[in-house]
């Protein structure tokens, strides 16, 4: 259950689309919905920009967390999100801002009462991340649970990596697809079916498969990035073209992600992992011109703590 009294939403019309803004205080449990809560590209971040990678997924009553980029925890308490509640995670892959939060989320959660099992799902490298974490934590471990009275941190914490073909979460049934983002190996794509069929592709590449994997699916949560800025994101970075070979080789463009979502026939493509992602109305503007008249399906760009009715 989602803790606080009152919720409030804010209805937002963009050109071809409506959505509801999340707010501090939400209400009651609900049914089928995401909140997007951080959904920047890339791992920096600057004064009034947006945050790294993580949203929440309600289905059937699940409440399942999709990544852990920094401000996670922050923004889960944000929508009204009591940490105990943790039970489900998925990471799409170990980009810094997919999971630099995840230790931190965790150990904040079992400070706010978490007692029962979490489970991890994601690359067999979360094994050693989170092993690393205990032992970086250590001090203030051993001391919470000597002068605190808690237990164990480590036993309420199950890393599971993605092996099998599908999976269960209550019951929702969990699929997923290997997608390619150089020079990672292990990074992929989640398709929850429930009375909904959501699918994130996690960063990728194109990738045409992923048009079969989200066929006919509610909702198709997609990574894009817009080309004409990849040359002044290197420059505000400072970095060389290393990083603009990895743009232009590791993430796919938004016009593909329109012909991916073409061939899915999804009902909804909602955009996700912006890059570039200022948080600015000039830019949003830019990315809503390139989607105009472009696609049939109903599309949102993607923006922190937005809140996505499903049903
Ligand atoms: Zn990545």
């Amino acid at each position: 259950m989602f803790g606080s009294k009152r919720f409030k939403t804010q209805r937002i019309t963009c050109k071809n689309n409506h959505y509801l803004k999340a707010h501090i205080n939400l209400q009651k449990a609900i049914k089928n919905e995401l909140f997007l809560l951080g959904t920047k590209g890339g791992p920096a971040i600057r004064p009034k920009g947006s945050m790294p990678s993580s949203s929440l997924l309600v289905l059937d009553n699940e409440k399942i967390l999709i990544d852990a980029g920094l401000g996670v925890a922050k923004s889960l308490t944000e929508i009204g999100f009591h940490l105990s509640e943790l039970s489900n995670i998925f990471i799409t892959h170990l980009h810094s801002d997919h999971y630099l939060e995840l230790g931190p989320l965790i150990h904040t959660a079992w400070t706010t009462g978490l007692t029962k099992k979490i489970k991890i799902y994601g690359p067999k490298g979360l094994i050693d991340y989170w092993q690393k974490f205990l032992l970086s934590m250590q001090y203030d471990i051993k001391n919470r649970i000597k002068n605190e009275g808690r237990i164990p941190l480590k036993r309420i914490v199950k890393i599971i990596p993605v092996k099998k073909k599908f999976l269960k979460v209550g019951k929702i049934k969990v699929k997923f697809l290997q997608v390619p983002h150089p020079p990672l190996k292990e990074c992929y794509a989640y398709k929850f079916i429930g009375s909904k069929k959501i699918v994130f592709s996690g960063d990728t590449r194109y990738f045409e498969p992923l048009a079969s994997f989200s066929k006919k699916s509610d909702v198709l949560v997609h990574e894009a990035i817009l080309p004409k800025y990849i040359d002044k994101i290197v420059k505000k970075t400072g970095l060389s073209l290393k990083l603009k070979k990895h743009l232009e080789s590791s993430h796919t463009k938004l016009q593909e992600v329109i012909k991916i979502a073409k061939l899915s026939n999804c009902k909804k493509l909602i955009i996700n992992h912006l890059i570039p992602n200022d948080n600015t109305l000039k830019q949003r503007r830019v990315w809503q011109k390139n989607i105009n008249n472009k696609i049939n399906t109903k599309v949102i760009i993607g923006k922190d703590k937005l809140r996505i009715k499903l049903s």
